[in-house]
Order: C-alpha cells, then structure tokens, then sequence
C-alpha cells in the first residue's frame, strides 16, 4: 500500500509511519505550526517523524 506523506510530499511503500498514537502531542504541535493545513490524519512518515522530534528537542 502506497501513502503519500503531506510534509514532504514523498510516495512512501511499506514501513510508512501514518499519524498514530506514537506520536506525541508536542510533535503533532509543531507540525501544525509549521505545516498549518496539515491535520494528523493526514499522517507523516517515518523521516519527517524524527526530524520533529529532533526540532523539538533542539528548540528548548
Ligand atoms: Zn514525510
């Protein structure tokens, strides 16, 4: 099954990491702050996951 990541705008087949309870509130926030018509339904694969992980944790 193919899934298409909105923030990076890459076609993304197996191993995809679409939006799920892993994903922290803080990260989904900054998405939205940074991706505003980004909604976490839309998912966001694995890369785009750590590096808002790594911005979040490097914006203190
Ligand atoms: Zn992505």
């Amino acid at each position: 099954m193919e899934y298409k990541c909105d923030l990076c705008q890459k076609i993304i087949s197996g191993g995809v990491l679409p939006y799920s309870k892993h994903v922290e509130e803080h990260i989904i926030e900054l998405i939205k702050i940074k991706h505003p018509k980004w909604v976490e339904k839309d998912g966001l694969c694995r890369q785009c996951y750590e590096y808002f992980k790594k911005e979040l944790s490097g914006n203190k």
